[in-house]
């Protein structure tokens, strides 16, 4: 089976709806000049919420074929939840994707396995699909249950999960130590750990939600990494941070993939 490449760029909190804009713009033109084929490749974007209407308004009124996400959400559906954002007012605003279980958010929030289990299943819900972080620190890498550590993250969040849900999960793959730090893991490590989370996925779910489901890799993804990345078998793509704030980086890295 053929599972079409993901680049998503996490924005993280970075860019005001102005300077989303401008990126778009100018990212489309990237592509069109380098004839980019969006059928063969996915683009995504994941701004802050301040900036996801204006992305939509630009997507909807030019026909883009990039899609678009949120970086989390909250696990209730309405009501007093001050500062919170529900999954139906993410779809309402045209998102496809929204980021869960983000290595920052489990560090700077109260964010643990139940309360990811809940965002996926709220992402599901509003129709929408996650994009599940997991992913080990580097200690747990010295101690080497890097494998045993990212496979048990998934396994703690799909355990009750349907077939049919899980199809439509993404997971990105992101060692901690590689996120932000320049150290970016070898196509080795990135291919062992999508391929341990695939087997999972194989013998929990069955062969159709393994093949379906996009793997991703993320942590210090570049244009001088992407391509060796990417001809790995189970590395279906790249959720990209810091490269993602260059839109000219940002345009090769998915050329690349
Ligand atoms: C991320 O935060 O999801 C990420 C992969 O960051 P970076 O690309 O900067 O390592």
């Amino acid at each position: 089976m053929v599972r079409t490449p993901l680049v998503a760029g996490n924005w993280k909190m970075n860019f005001d709806h102005l300077e989303a804009t401008y990126f778009v713009q100018k990212l489309v033109w990237l592509l069109r000049d380098a004839k980019f084929d969006y059928k063969r490749c996915e683009v995504a974007l994941m701004p802050a919420f301040t900036a996801l209407r204006s992305v939509e308004v630009l997507v909807e009124a030019d026909n883009l074929k990039i899609s678009y996400g949120a970086q989390t959400v909250s696990v209730t559906s309405q009501g007093a939840f001050t500062g919170d954002v529900s999954a139906d007012m993410l779809a309402q605003l045209g998102c496809r994707y929204v980021i869960v279980g983000h290595s920052e958010r489990r560090k700077y929030h109260p964010e643990d396995d139940a309360n990811i289990v809940d965002q996926v299943r709220a992402v599901l819900a509003a129709g929408m699909q996650p994009i599940l972080c997991v992913g080990e620190s580097y200690e747990e890498r010295r101690q080497g249950i890097e494998l045993e550590f990212a496979v048990g993250q998934v396994k703690d969040v799909t355990r009750d999960l349907s077939q049919e849900e899980v199809g439509k999960l993404v997971v990105a793959y992101e060692p901690v130590w590689a996120i932000g730090t320049g150290m970016v893991a070898t196509p080795q490590v990135a291919q062992d750990a999508a391929r341990a989370i695939r087997a999972h996925v194989e013998s929990a779910f069955g062969r159709g939600a393994a093949q379906t489901m996009r793997i991703l890799y993320g942590g210090s993804v570049s244009s001088h990494n992407a391509q060796e990345l990417i001809s790995q078998s189970d590395v279906d793509g790249f959720l990209v941070g810091g490269a993602s704030l260059d839109v000219e980086e940002f345009a090769t890295i998915a050329r690349l993939t």
